[in-house]
């Protein structure tokens, strides 16, 4: 009852009676509840009136109000005329700095309060944690939580909940996994929070068996858990799961929102569930009263597209309401690719020209589509644009934790300590490949070179270098190798990484750009639908 409390201030103060700190400290933050500047700016004078600005609650109070409601150089002059600080004065214009979007003046205040040995309690470190995570410094959120550990605090639900979607971002699996630990030694486990949190945080760390178990834990499952766990089954390839899962949930009387449809249309889209995703796609305005968006739209034209129905993609994405239509168009592109259709690319691809001009990725497809058809000409003249704007190929790039370490791999990698090892295994494998019946997949390499310098060009690809360093620092107990890529895979690492986990005996899990690849026994959970 917020403003009964500001009225019943004023009857005090004008019946003559004095309020205390408490009670002004209480009614400023009132103030900064309701966003109320003016009078918390009033509230403000009448604390300087009555000297009571040296009072710390008050002063934090005011700290709050201004960096809530008005701006941080306000709050931080409020804060520099304060003659003595406590730690939670300290936390507020902490917290303050990260709010106003100044990360580097957090770190440094942070680093201040070190030096002036100010007691740090838990809250200082969940925002600076919080801080680093806000700004997409995930390296140094995991700095602060180490830190935070050896200078002798337990790290709280807060703490926890922050921390584990960075595991999940960085893929931490080693490091979410002793998190989860360390969340049942301390009981933490009692929120459905915390529990989806660590679902989703296997999911993406490659370990879907982890992500299933800990969500059939959760006793009651909301909507965001379920949403969790079909989206986990979908990015993994799973569609025939995703679709079960959304079945059981609708079930439980839950009902499904625009999250849970991106979800199970991109696990149908990856599991080639085609009919299916159309009949959900329409049943969603229909059934559900939600309107497809962008992401819908793209899941579908994917589905359509990559399965050669390219013209029914093309009419659907024309139907597409949605303003932000780049996804989808490009999923039109890449399928144009796939099935070699230089009409439908062209237009898909002057279409994503003019909504995103900057990337390169649109006028290299339409560039390998144009080669792959021998239109030379035109391609020369894409392969000019590209140049003209100055926008580059994304360099593919891999990487994988092996003992609490990330190595990255570009494309032909050189630097890392066993670069001869790595290729002497590639070039085994490759061997045994040939001896096999395996041919090299060239079709990726489009310049124009001879068939021995395509496959040279193939043998140092970026994934193929992050798996093999895997397979050379694996332990006899390690049963799962987990790589990651920012681009898709291409077809020739596919075909060998398959090979290698049939080698090997050990299960190759790859996360690419677009879902997890899981190889084994010389197979790859996707079906080759990808
Ligand atoms: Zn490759
Ligand atoms: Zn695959």
């Amino acid at each position: 009852m917020h403003m009964q409390a500001l009225n019943g201030f004023r009857e005090m103060v004008l019946g003559g009676t004095m309020p205390n700190p408490v009670i002004i400290s209480l009614l400023i933050s009132v103030c900064s509840e309701l966003n109320l500047l003016r009078v918390g700016k009033e509230l403000h004078c009448f604390v300087i009136r009555h000297k009571m600005d040296d009072n710390i609650h008050v002063g934090t109070a005011i700290i709050n109000l201004y960096s809530r409601c008005s701006t941080i150089s306000e709050a931080q002059s409020v804060f520099d005329r304060m003659r003595t600080h406590d730690a939670i004065c300290w936390n507020t214009i902490l917290a303050a700095n990260f709010k106003d979007g100044n990360c580097d003046r957090g770190l440094a205040l942070f680093d201040q309060m070190r030096k002036e040995g100010i007691r740090l309690t838990n809250a200082s470190w969940n925002i600076i944690i919080g801080g680093c995570v806000q700004y997409g410094q995930n390296e140094s959120a995991v700095d602060f939580f180490r830190r935070m550990q050896v200078a002798g605090f337990r790290p709280d639900q807060i703490t926890i909940l922050t921390i584990l979607p960075v595991c999940g971002n960085l893929e931490l699996l080693c490091g979410g996994r002793a998190i989860h630990s360390y969340v049942l030694r301390s009981r933490l486990t009692n929120s459905l929070a915390m529990e989806t949190a660590l679902s989703l945080m296997y999911a993406k760390c490659g370990d879907l068996e982890m992500s299933q178990r800990v969500f059939d834990m959760i006793l009651s499952k909301d909507l965001v858990a379920w949403n969790t766990i079909i989206i986990a089954n979908s990015m993994h390839g799973d569609g025939v799961k995703a679709l079960a899962l959304f079945r059981e949930m609708l079930e439980t009387g839950i009902r499904p929102n625009s999250v849970t449809f991106t979800g199970v249309l991109s696990g149908c889209s990856h599991s080639r569930l085609i009919e299916v995703a159309v009949s959900i796609f329409n049943s969603m305005e229909k059934d559900y009263c939600i309107e497809p968006q962008s992401d819908h739209y793209s899941c579908l034209v994917d589905l359509l597209g990559r399965a050669g129905r390219l013209q029914e993609a093309y009419e659907l994405l024309l139907k597409n309401p949605a303003k932000e239509t780049a996804p989808a168009w490009g999923a039109l592109l890449s399928a144009c690719r796939v099935h070699k259709n230089v009409e439908l690319g062209r237009l898909a691809a002057a279409r994503l020209f003019e909504i995103e001009p900057d990337n390169p990725g649109n006028y290299v497809s339409l560039f390998n589509i144009l080669v792959a058809a021998k239109r030379w000409d035109e391609a020369a003249e894409i392969r000019k644009m590209l140049r003209d704007q100055g926008v580059g190929k994304r360099p593919g790039i891999s990487w994988i934790h092996v003992k609490n370490k990330t190595y990255k791999f570009l494309v032909g990698e050189k630097s890392n300590e066993q670069t001869e090892e790595i290729s002497r295994f590639l070039q085994d494998v490759r061997k045994k490949m040939n001896d096999a019946g395996y041919l090299p997949e060239t079709e990726n390499v489009l310049q124009d070179v001879d068939q021995a310098e395509k496959e040279a060009a193939l043998c140092n690809h970026s994934e193929k270098l992050a798996v093999a360093f895997g397979v050379l620092n694996s332990t006899g107990g390690q049963s799962t190798i987990r790589v990651f890529k920012n681009l898709r895979i291409c077809r020739d690492c596919h075909n060998v990484i398959k090979f290698i986990a049939k080698v090997i005996q050990k299960q190759i899990i790859v996360r690419d750009s677009t879902r997890f690849h899981h190889f084994r026994d010389g197979l790859c959970s996707c079906g080759e639908f990808w």
